[in-house]
């Protein structure tokens, strides 16, 4: 993925892309994924640099936002009130497991700063 390809991103979804890469970079060094590496995408407003994760967690992370940036709907609705269902059923399951464990886990910590925009 490159700048050139992107259209011009929304506030929102450079939000909603912060959050995905977030998350994932979370579940990823609490479940101590061994190689740590950075996203390949060149996003503007998405300092990938940020978020490192591992070969596997990487896959899915590029999925996920090849995703968010191909959903036809707008305004879009939160991911599981959805009726489109973009993701494939294995990346389905995995986004859940991402999103309920790294919930969780900067709850417990006090982290309510990076949910607030998540939930809210
Ligand atoms: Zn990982």
């Amino acid at each position: 993925m490159t700048v050139e390809t992107l259209p011009d991103l929304s506030r929102k979804e450079i939000k909603d892309l912060r959050v995905l890469a977030q998350f994932t970079s979370v579940y990823c060094r609490a479940h101590q994924h061994p190689g740590k590496g950075f996203l390949a995408a060149n996003i503007p407003g998405l300092e990938v640099e940020n978020y490192p994760v591992c070969d596997a967690c990487r896959d899915f992370l590029d999925y996920a936002i090849e995703r968010r940036l191909r959903c036809p709907l707008d305004p879009r609705p939160v991911c599981k009130h959805c009726h489109v269902h973009c993701y494939k059923e294995e990346y389905r399951r995995k986004v859940r497991e991402i999103m309920r464990f790294s919930g969780q886990y900067l709850l417990k910590r006090g982290r309510i700063d990076l949910l607030w925009h998540y939930f809210f």
